[in-house]
């Protein structure tokens, strides 16, 4: 039925046509935590959409909302002194929750691509307006994902996204990922890691200068880059040197935001409190697309006293507080504290990790599961001694994913990677039927 349409658009982040895997997966309708297919197999949702399907499918409670806003005001820009009450309502929302990180304001936008780019300039405006317009440049990780804006793409570390586009953004430095099991020092201890890392950042901030960085972005836990989870001590030991050089901390939260890496913000988990929050994907849930940019009273004050803007940010899109997508978030987030998600994230990930983790053991090619919350990692290599990584064009973990499906079950599999991030609100039980499905699926894959 589909054959013709599927010649006539261009997969995001893949080849035009059939899919990644070579054979396009219809999905037709979901529930809960489940997917059904165009030929009626409903699946296990271990994917969540791209991190983001976080209180489950189909929730009647954002649908009801969502239908209210619609009969009431579906849309009107906010440009022009215009805003609508649902936009107050959520940045009160916003604002409350991130008390504890002193936040005062937000900037909506459409989704995390957006968040990334808004902070990013936002954070060069607050230096003019602070009186050290030299403050240009941005430091960030190798191997993290921050959306595909120019910006966003500059700032990012695969070098996959950055060739075919460039030039890239100038003033863009990067750093090593606190990884522990892949990197440059061979360094197994996570102490002695983030010592090497925090070396690393302060040898770059000293040799560009530090009075020319703006700031330094990252996720707390890595997400699109394969799920790494830097050392207990590693966030807290950035937030000081950058107080040190008096550089802003980004916190992309795009995807660890609202309970995925099993606390309401990932930063949070580290006890770290960042300047600027990135915030999309969970925010909404998957129902509407929406983007926050949300930012603490320093930033603020400085641009709303600041003489040269008059307290202005000539930045936002025509879709910045949508009233529909916030009234969508403002049930969402309900969702999300009700049901203590963020909870539930910790708990059943820490399960679901548990039960996976004997496969190491088990399988050849299984090197390591890792991750927080219900945001896990299975890393495939060739060797586990070595670690090197399978090679993505043998498709090995395609074959894994494609025989966890036979068992009920989507997965996703990224290359070298089968990754994991179902809706927040997965049960035990399920967790038990996916690491099951998983085992089955390593056992009869070659
Ligand atoms: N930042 C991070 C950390 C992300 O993972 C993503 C999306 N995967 C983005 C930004 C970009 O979000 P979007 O695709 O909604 O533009």
């Amino acid at each position: 039925k589909y054959k013709t349409a599927q010649k006539r658009f261009w997969h995001p982040m893949g080849p035009p046509t059939p899919g990644n895997n070579g054979d396009t997966l219809i999905i037709t309708s979901s529930d809960g935590n489940y997917v059904t297919d165009v030929d009626n197999n409903r699946l296990l949702d271990g994917v969540g959409g791209l991190w983001n399907v976080n209180i489950g499918h189909n929730r009647v409670e954002v649908k009801a909302a969502i239908n209210k806003q619609m009969d009431e005001l579906a849309y009107y820009q906010m440009f022009d002194g215009i805003a609508h009450p649902r936009v107050y309502d959520l940045a009160d929302k916003l604002i409350e929750m991130f008390q504890p990180e002193d936040m005062s304001r937000v900037l909506f936008s459409s989704g995390g691509s957006d968040a990334v780019e808004t902070a990013l300039k936002l954070s060069r405006q607050y230096w003019i307006a602070a009186g050290e317009p030299k403050r240009t440049k941005f430091i960030s990780l190798r191997n993290a994902y921050h959306g595909v804006h120019m910006g966003g793409t500059s700032v990012g570390g695969n070098n996959v996204y950055h060739m075919n586009h460039g030039p890239l953004l100038a003033g863009c430095v990067q750093v090593d990922t606190p990884w522990l099991y892949r990197n440059p020092w061979d360094c197994e201890d996570p102490e002695q890691l983030t010592k090497h890392c925090i070396r690393q950042l302060e040898e770059q901030i000293q040799f560009h200068g530090p009075d020319s960085f703006a700031a330094f972005i990252a996720e707390p836990v890595q997400g699109a880059g394969g799920v790494i989870v830097p050392p207990d001590s590693y966030w807290p030991a950035v937030r000081e040197l950058l107080n040190k050089y008096n550089i802003l901390l980004i916190a992309d939260e795009v995807v660890t935001g609202f309970g995925r890496s099993g606390c309401m913000l990932g930063s949070r988990g580290w006890g770290v409190v960042p300047d600027i929050l990135c915030l999309a994907k969970g925010i909404s849930a998957g129902y509407i697309p929406l983007g926050a940019t949300v930012f603490n009273k320093r930033i603020t004050d400085a641009i709303e006293n600041s003489q040269d803007f008059s307290g202005m940010i000539m930045h936002g899109y025509t879709y910045s507080g949508h009233p529909t997508a916030c009234a969508a978030a403002l049930a969402v987030l309900d969702i999300v504290e009700k049901e203590d998600l963020p909870g539930n994230a910790k708990k059943v990930g820490a399960h679901l990790k548990e039960a996976l983790l004997p496969l190491v053991e088990k399988f050849a090619h299984l090197g390591e599961v890792r991750g927080k919350g219900l945001m896990l990692a299975l890393d495939l290599v060739v060797d586990k001694a070595t670690r090197e990584p399978v090679n993505p064009m043998d498709g090995y973990a395609n074959r894994i994913a494609e025989a966890a499906k036979q068992n009920g079950v989507l997965v996703r599999p990224v290359g070298t990677k089968i990754i994991l991030s179902p809706p927040l609100t997965l049960t035990i039980e399920e967790a038990d039927k996916m690491a099951a499905a998983l085992e089955t699926a390593f056992s009869s894959v070659n």
